[in-house]
């Protein structure tokens, strides 16, 4: 059995576990989208001394060892170089994470009136279980882009006396017929509607509710009803990232997948400052619909960024760029599942990953006979092994879950593609996908230090 890490923290150790998961929590309590996360990640990037590579290119900045840059993707996908001494053609140490998570989109028509009661249609993003979003208080996060290419940003349900919305669950009294329906049919995802409003706007005939909300929209964020035309909002569950257990080890939030990975790895570039090679960070969307789109990993946004900067460093090739890509290190991160007791059947326990054992890495992920898996080389394990024990950093291998119980992608073979070293890692949870995900305070901890060693010792 591999350790656990609290066995293996002194006080002053302790205290950093926790300060760390005080930072988490304050990111994952203010982005809840991917736009958030990437507005928030390119400020802590500027305030440590990163640059936007953007600007370089316009003024023909040129860029040298111990540079630092970062490139925007639509406000969505961002990528982080810290450069370092050797050639980039040599190869990057890249971490990898998604910064968008499962939760519900408003239609592009939402508005509709029914009843007397205003509410929202949606269309869900990602794998969720349809009843676990009803009954629970929930917020509005996104833009509103008007024709003049203005940008409304909406935040509605985060702060203490802001209402919230929310989408309603029929009463046990009259639940005899639904009580003994599947569970992907107990709440159908068509009827994932959010109710926003009961107050009828005086002297209107026809949709009164609907008319005093899009008044309300009107006046307090100065758009209308086409706007919702070139909108993006989303519905997530409302309020902050909180302690979770008696002993607070533990954080429940919204967005650990794959926030925490984002969050971490974002912490380590920043910090670590020994460095020989290249070191990247990448946080990218769209993993959870399969990375297609200009801000997915398949985009071609990460190839062009290598290009731009060999550029800027004097020595762009088709042949460097090929070569960088071909020669880096990737640790892959997304979440994987903790062993829950309750729910010990679908596990095979030596192969499982464990709260507070350390960060996990997945030689494979994958199902039904390892199938669409990126089955890193057991090379590039050796290599991480004596890594992690070099930096005394707490890790644990495992599979998600037993053989044919299902499994999962991550964005790990489509880096593999450039012939790269890549494995799936990551912070284990309790609840993934579900609005209120749980994770350990000491994986969060372990999960940064070996991202720090990663990027200082991996060749
Ligand atoms: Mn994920
Ligand atoms: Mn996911």
């Amino acid at each position: 059995m591999r350790k656990n890490a609290w066995n293996t923290y002194n006080e002053t150790d302790k205290k950093a576990v926790f300060a760390l998961a005080d930072d988490y929590k304050n990111f994952i309590s203010n982005c809840k989208t991917e736009r958030e996360c990437v507005k928030e990640a390119i400020q802590i990037a500027e305030a440590n001394g990163y640059k936007n590579l953007e600007t370089m290119i316009k003024e023909g900045t040129p860029l040298k060892a111990h540079d630092k840059v970062y490139a925007n993707n639509m406000g969505k996908t961002l990528a982080l170089f810290h450069i370092g001494k050797e050639p980039l053609a040599n190869g990057m140490n890249i971490l990898g994470a998604h910064v968008d998570s499962p939760r519900l989109d408003l239609k592009q028509v939402p508005l509709y009136e029914d009843s007397e009661l205003a509410m929202l249609d949606t269309h869900y993003y990602g794998g969720i279980k349809y009843y676990q979003w009803v009954t629970l208080p929930l917020a509005l996060h996104g833009v509103v882009i008007k024709k003049d290419g203005s940008s409304i940003d909406v935040c509605i349900g985060e702060k203490e006396d802001d209402p919230v919305v929310g989408i309603s669950d029929l009463l046990i009294h009259l639940s005899h017929d639904q009580m003994s329906k599947n569970a992907a049919k107990v709440v159908e995802g068509e009827d994932l509607n959010v109710t926003v409003g009961s107050i009828p706007l005086k002297d209107t005939e026809k949709d009164a509710v609907k008319a005093n909300i899009l008044k309300l929209l009107k006046e307090q964020y100065d758009f209308e009803e086409e706007d919702f035309l070139s909108a993006e909002i989303e519905v997530v569950p409302a309020g902050k990232a909180r302690d979770y257990g008696l002993d607070r080890s533990m954080v429940m939030g919204y967005g650990h997948d794959d926030r925490i990975c984002a969050y971490t790895s974002l912490r380590a570039i920043l910090e670590e400052e020994d460095i020989q090679r290249t070191a990247v960070c990448l946080l990218v969307d769209k993993e959870e619909v399969g990375s297609i789109g200009a801000t997915g990993m398949h985009s071609k946004f990460f190839e062009n960024c290598v290009a731009e900067v060999l550029d800027r460093m004097g020595v762009y090739s088709e042949l460097n760029v090929r070569r960088a890509l071909k020669n880096s290190n990737m640790l892959s991160s997304d979440v994987s599942a903790a062993f829950d007791p309750n729910y010990a059947g679908v596990m095979e326990k030596n192969n499982a990953a464990y709260f507070g054992k350390g960060i996990v890495f997945n030689k494979y992920t994958g199902s039904r006979g390892k199938s669409g898996c990126n089955d890193a080389n057991a090379e590039y394990l050796a290599q991480l092994r004596d890594i992690m024990e070099k930096e005394n950093v707490c890790f644990q291998t495992a599979e998600l879950g037993k053989v044919d119980q299902g499994g999962g992608g991550t964005i790990a073979y489509i880096l593999a593609q450039y012939d790269m070293q890549v494995i799936d890692s990551g912070i284990a949870l309790h609840n993934m996908h579900a609005p209120w995900e749980v994770a350990s305070k000491a994986d969060i901890y372990e999960a940064t230090k070996a991202y720090k060693a990663f990027l200082k010792h991996a060749k």
